[in-house]
């Protein structure tokens, strides 16, 4: 019997809220709302510029980047953290690009993030070699792997359906036939467990306000496996990712290592934020938290599938096939996830129609998963969501 009441006290969690929505947005840790007091009343406050050398504001990248990478099977100096997951794709993608100069073809998945594949998009033209983004159903990624491919870049976890991608297997399959591979692990890193190294990854990045709970707009990070870091160069040379910063010359000289993905300034505030939120983690083993994820997860759809057994589950019955999410469809959904909120169950909603519940084992307990089923059961027995302030779209859904 796993026990998460420790980390569960170690959140905030609002009043009368069941929050499945981790995935989108963790909750805030205690400790994170002490350091961000800390960090902006007595560095900030009290250090003013000083405080990038004796706060060491200047290795916080560097330094939770080994955090990070410790729950993602990553090698020390082998994570950096900054920017957003979306400029952390496109750096991913210009450097194996660029590490595999004689190929064109980008392979992705329909059930890639959006900001995934217009970052490729956009790349592509930048570039203006003629690349192409080929964009395939998620079950035929592997017949598509070949030696035309370049890079194929995929994100792990779908954050629709919450299926999850065989990445052994791909990476075997792009590696065998000359192609890199990177992967997006937004629904992975603190939801499930993940290898990097072990699977010989080239490239990964993630963000860290879902399951990792750095708060809204916390910093991304990128993975560049060691064998490849003197290799990649960052087409966003930025001056923090120079050899020598301080010396402030004309020309860019990649630093060493995986730093040279830096760009400019770190923002000091959410990196502490982060910084204090990995604190939960201490003494968290990820394979405990995917074991409880799958019994959570299972657990919802046994007893929503129970009461609404015409609702149509998109997510893999399979644990070991999904992430730690539960997506149903239906074609009032979003209607239904409002006045579930109206509850005080927080979920949300990917259009067209699909109602999404993640389950962060850090703070989500059985009876939470159980509670929540009932109340989406019976707002849909009862059609409770048919009122017309349910139906208003919000600009954030
Ligand atoms: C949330 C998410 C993003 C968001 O990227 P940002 O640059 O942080 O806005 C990207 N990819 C996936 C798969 C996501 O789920």
């Amino acid at each position: 019997m796993s026990d998460f009441s420790r980390t569960r006290a170690l959140f905030h969690l609002p009043e009368g809220v069941i929050y499945l929505d981790g995935n989108s947005l963790g909750p805030l840790p205690h400790g994170a709302l002490e350091r961000l007091n800390a960090t902006a009343r007595d560095e900030w406050g009290e250090m003013l510029i000083t405080g990038w050398n004796r706060a060491g504001w200047m290795s916080m990248p560097r330094r939770i980047g080994d955090r990070i990478g410790a729950l993602i099977g990553a090698p020390e100096k082998s994570v950096s953290v900054g920017d957003t997951l979306s400029i952390k794709m496109y750096q991913a993608l210009a450097s194996a690009l660029d590490l595999n100069p004689g190929r064109r073809i980008v392979l992705s998945d329909t059930g890639n993030f959006p900001t995934d594949l217009y970052m490729a998009q956009g790349l592509i033209r930048t570039i203006g070699a003629g690349h192409e983004l080929l964009t395939v159903a998620p079950e035929d990624v592997m017949d598509r792997i070949s030696d035309q491919v370049a890079v194929v870049m995929l994100t792990e976890v779908d954050y629709r359906t919450g299926r999850r991608h065989d990445m052994k297997e791909i990476i075997r399959l792009a590696h065998e036939n000359g192609a890199l591979v990177i992967w997006d692990l937004a629904h992975s890193a603190g939801a499930i467990e993940v290898d990097l190294a072990g699977l010989d990854v080239d490239f990964a990045a993630g963000c860290t306000y879902k399951y990792l709970n750095s708060g809204p707009g916390g910093p991304a990070f990128i993975y560049v496996a060691p064998r490849l870091q003197g290799k990649a160069i960052p087409a966003l040379s930025g001056w923090l990712g120079h050899a020598r910063p301080f010396d402030f010359e004309q020309q860019y000289n990649p630093a060493d290592g995986v730093e040279r993905m830096r760009v400019g300034t770190p923002a000091i505030l959410q990196m502490a934020a982060l910084d204090a939120a990995l604190d939960v983690w201490d003494g968290v083993d990820m394979a405990e938290i995917e074991r409880q994820s799958a019994k959570l997860t299972s657990l919802f759809i046994e007893e929503v599938e129970k009461g609404c057994p015409e609702l149509e589950l998109v997510t893999p019955r399979e644990p070991k096939h999904r992430g730690s999410q539960v997506s149903f469809r239906f074609e009032n959904g979003y209607a239904a996830i409002q006045a579930l909120i109206a509850r005080g169950v927080i979920g949300d909603f990917r259009a067209p129609d699909i109602m999404r519940f993640g389950f962060a084992p850090l703070y989500v307990t059985e009876s939470d998963t159980r509670q929540a089923a009932a109340h989406l059961v019976e707002i849909i027995r009862e059609q409770l969501w048919d009122r017309e302030e349910f139906k208003t779209r919000a600009a954030v859904t």
